[in-house]
């Protein structure tokens, strides 16, 4: 007997997807810090927003904790990428922690802006997801009055001390084109504002958002690999979801429902900043299974980004994979 043809379908891969180089670096740190100082090695919070890269860490000798007051005095401790607020570092000096800091260099630069920000007296409104570890970590770091917002309507709501010393941040991961909107509503609000625009979100955050809102007029169902807890990945999401497509996010093949490929020809497939590849092409695999998949690769930016490591890891050799 023949077995039934199975349907045809195509899968393009949005380009850039996956790691950006802030994740790569954060990982590269821990894996480091592990050939250099043996384990265990404390990082503070996911060292990025996904389970399979946590748990490859954590067998290699990681151990992830939310808080410092966890990590026994003294031990080596990396903060994640994501930042960490102006408390945790002088927790981390009281303990005596050998700390190595994974901090993405863009968040980073938001920190230093919001600072500047402070020092010359300005209010400074925050555009970000309150309870994000990001924006915990950016709130943390900046002294003075700090408002956290999220939407345009939010903006009528602030209470500043003066309307004429006003500055905005963002926090790196958000939608590009909703943050447009939050600023300007403040621009409305306070004519004088200053602030980076939209430069605050970070290069990777921009082309992977636009490889999706190119992607989205070719195709029937959109599929994004990555946590639920991370913010680009939600937002990559979201565009898919406005263009009237159905949109997934899973955090691996395993969350595929084949259901979702009634009447579909043509899936996109894209992958948040902390998911790794491997988990994209286990995706591709797994459909495998129900069709019969040609697999396109999307034109898109080429990103050749690198950010420098800890000089006291520079010349580690990195670990075999
Ligand atoms: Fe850095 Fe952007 Fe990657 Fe976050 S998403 S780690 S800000 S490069």
């Amino acid at each position: 007997k023949m077995a039934a043809a199975k349907n045809k379908i195509k899968i393009v891969l949005a380009q850039p997807r996956g790691f950006c180089a802030g994740v790569e670096r954060a990982i590269d740190i821990v894996e480091r810090a592990l050939e250099k100082y043996g384990a265990p090695v404390y990082v503070r919070h996911e060292i990025v927003h996904n389970k399979y890269v946590v748990e490859t860490l954590r067998a290699r000798g990681a151990i992830f904790v939310e808080e410092i007051d966890e990590i026994p005095t003294g031990a080596v401790t990396v903060f994640s990428a994501h930042g960490v607020a102006k408390k945790v570092e002088d927790g981390a000096l009281v303990r005596e922690l050998g700390v190595i800091d994974a901090t993405c260099p863009l968040v980073t630069k938001v920190h230093k802006e919001g600072r500047r920000y402070a020092e010359k007296g300005y209010d400074i409104v925050l555009i970000g997801h309150i309870g994000h570890p990001e924006v915990e970590g950016t709130l943390g770091q900046i002294p003075g009055p700090v408002h956290v917002i999220s939407e345009p309507e939010d903006v009528a709501g602030l209470q500043v001390t003066d309307d004429e010393r006003v500055a905005f941040v963002t926090q790196t991961t958000l939608s590009v084109n909703d943050t447009k909107d939050v600023i300007a509503a403040l621009k409305t609000r306070f004519p004088t504002i200053i602030g980076p625009d939209t430069r605050d979100i970070c290069y990777a955050t921009q082309n992977r958002q636009t490889a999706v809102i190119a992607m989205a007029k070719q195709v029937d169902l959109l599929l994004v690999v990555g946590a639920h807890n991370s913010s680009n990945s939600n937002r990559l999401r979201e565009i898919g979801q406005n263009f009237g497509i159905p949109s997934y996010l899973i955090e691996n093949a395993a969350m595929f429902d084949p259901a979702w490929l009634e009447g579909v020809a043509t899936i996109g497939l894209t992958a948040g900043a902390s998911a790794p590849e491997t988990l994209v092409q286990e995706t591709v695999e797994r459909i495998r299974n129900y069709c019969d998949v040609t697999v396109e690769l999307l034109d898109g930016v080429e990103e050749n980004v690198h950010f420098k490591l800890p000089r006291e890891l520079a010349d580690v050799p990195r670990p075999k994979d």
